[in-house]
């Protein structure tokens, strides 16, 4: 089975309104935020039209790269979801 579809089993329960990963929109730009459109396993970063970079973390795996990746830039601001609510990984 390849990795795509062992991902593609897990299940994601989204708290609306309050994403666990929020760029700051004034270091939109920043080289860090950029690298992390290829480093996120997920995908959840996009870089936009005019050089800035959005995040989406509904399917995020909660692994932290993105975390350690801008922890220097004060570009981020990451939490774990609230309870019950994030990622929910189906192993085998
Ligand atoms: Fe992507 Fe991992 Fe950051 Fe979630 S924690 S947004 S999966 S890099």
């Amino acid at each position: 089975m390849k990795i795509e579809e062992k991902l593609y089993q897990n299940r994601y329960r989204v708290f609306e309104g309050e994403p666990h990963v929020c760029i700051d929109p004034t270091k939109a730009d920043v080289e860090a935020l950029k690298a992390m459109v290829n480093i996120c396993p997920a995908g959840c970063y996009v870089e936009t039209e005019d050089g800035k970079v959005e995040v989406v973390p509904d399917g995020c795996m909660e692994c932290g790269t993105c975390r350690i990746v801008c922890q220097d830039t004060g570009a981020l601001q990451w939490g774990y979801p609230r309870g019950g609510y994030g990622v929910l990984f189906k192993f085998g």
